[in-house]
């Protein structure tokens, strides 16, 4: 599909224009108002942007919930790391 040079944001389907756009998962534009958080819909941006099957999700979402090793539920002591 061409949307006629601008790109279409995953999320609301509409034409995103240069001064709204906001880089998300997978280098799409996405409308800055669109890009929040899948999880607690906080907004992100290039900062604090994380994503997990081409959703977007906050640092502190993605770390409760994907990792960084593994799954970070409960407990905790199966992966040591040992130098
Ligand atoms: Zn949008
Ligand atoms: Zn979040």
């Amino acid at each position: 599909m061409s949307f006629g040079g601008g790109e279409a944001c995953p999320v609301c389907e509409k034409k995103v224009y240069f001064a709204e756009k906001a880089l998300g998962p997978q280098g799409k534009s996405y409308h800055k108002a669109c890009l929040v958080c899948t999880a607690c819909k906080k907004s992100l941006d290039s900062t604090n942007l994380c994503e997990k099957d081409s959703k977007p999700y906050c640092k502190a979402c993605y770390g409760k919930n994907f990792g960084p090793k593994g799954f970070g539920f409960a407990g905790g002591a199966a992966i040591m790391h040992t130098n």
